[in-house]
């Protein structure tokens, strides 16, 4: 048997990490930017996280969710805590797409409705309903194909506003759009998704799952805008790599059991992986390393005049050029040994590092990144 092979894949096989830098098994090290899709949220092997992990796994690394986990419970109070949700309530699982799945079921549990309202360029996962409100036909099979969602530009209010009526049970939108090439909802959109969805009865799904845990340089990348969504979905960066995902959920819905449910989600090795990352970013403020390093980068790109465009929030940037960026990837990485990433826009960049990414590192990338385009 082999991989099933869905992957385009780098000619690279890593073999050690720490902080901001693998390494490969010819000894080369790589200044890690992309984070392997925005999930490096400490930095790779983070001593505590290494050292929390192993104590776990030498204790109990595995039951179901058939036994109290007290672990889930500080789990949830951390993240309310540092999130600034108190009063809401966690659902855990096992990655973004299962988040969002869970998040639009619970939405329609809740108002019995089936309508929803998400955006162009929208990516929310590959599982039947997640994928059939992502904006990418490439990746809907037929039996993912549903009437049920409508597609909107970002943005647009006044589209919003006319789509709105009693039918629509839920409106998803990404804090910041991340594979869709980097744009940012703006502060007023995000307010009138919030006030329609309270005239209309629907519920309001911020999918955080890769701008949340920091990386714009708020806890969630919607606080920019002081709304309160009434379902937040998280994944990627809460566990720093250790599979975990999550629901927070307003108050105003009423848990029944067997409504939701997961095997594996929120064992005692994932709430030990979340728990630490909680606790490191606390720990060393990196909430506001992500604003300081990447109001810096920004500021930088931003004087290059071959960059088009740059977009985005905290240590979450796209760097939009005025050609198809695939072959500058290329070169950052075999030339200069810097991971980034690309988006579904293709002159577009993605940059997505650990949070504590150093000022120097952001320079070096800053410099390798300023010789390729004026090349
Ligand atoms: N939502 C957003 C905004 C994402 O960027 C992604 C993954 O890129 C997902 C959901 C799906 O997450 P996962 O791959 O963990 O299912």
């Amino acid at each position: 048997m082999k991989p099933f092979d869905v992957y385009p894949l780098f000619d690279i096989v890593l073999e050690k990490a720490q902080g901001s830098y693998v390494w490969d098994t010819k000894g080369t090290r790589y200044l890690d930017l992309y984070g392997g899709h925005a999930v490096i949220s400490v930095g790779h092997s983070h001593p505590l996280y290494v050292e929390r992990m192993k104590a776990q796994l030498e204790r109990i690394a595995f039951y179901s969710n058939s036994v109290k986990i007290p672990q889930q419970d500080i789990l949830a109070e951390k993240l309310g805590r540092l999130s600034g949700y108190e009063d809401y309530n966690l659902f855990l699982c096992n990655s973004g797409a299962e988040a969002n799945e869970n998040a639009l079921k619970l939405a329609s549990f809740h108002n019995q409705r089936k309508k929803i309202i998400a955006f162009n360029r929208s990516f929310h996962g590959r599982t039947s309903l997640a994928v059939a409100a992502t904006d990418d036909h490439k990746i809907v099979s037929p039996v993912n194909e549903t009437e049920h969602i409508v597609f909107l530009p970002l943005n647009d209010a006044a589209a919003l506003q006319q789509h709105m009526n009693d039918g629509v049970c839920a409106v998803i939108i990404e804090g910041i759009q991340g594979v869709g090439g980097i744009h940012v909802p703006t502060t007023e959109f995000l307010a009138s998704i919030r006030t329609l969805c309270n005239q209309y009865g629907a519920v309001m799904i911020l999918d955080e799952v890769q701008s949340g845990y920091g990386r714009s340089g708020k806890f969630f990348a919607h606080q920019y805008a002081n709304v309160q969504p009434d379902l937040v979905t998280v994944a990627k960066g809460m566990g720093n790599g250790f599979p975990v995902g999550g629901v927070l959920i307003s108050p105003k819905f009423e848990a029944k059991h067997g409504m939701l449910g997961t095997t594996f989600g929120g064992n005692y090795l994932a709430c030990a992986a979340a728990i630490a990352v909680l606790d490191i970013i606390e720990q060393e403020a990196l909430i506001d390393k992500a604003t300081e390093t990447g109001n810096y980068l920004m500021q930088e790109l931003r004087n290059i005049p071959q960059v088009k465009e740059v977009r985005g929030l905290g240590l979450m940037i796209g760097i939009e050029l005025y050609e198809p960026c695939s072959q500058l990837r290329n070169k950052l990485l075999s030339v200069h040994h810097i991971f980034t990433g690309s988006s579904s826009d293709k002159n577009t960049l993605r940059l997505l590092p650990a949070l504590n990414l150093s000022k120097e590192d952001a320079t070096l990338f800053f410099e390798a990144f300023n010789a390729e385009v004026q090349k």
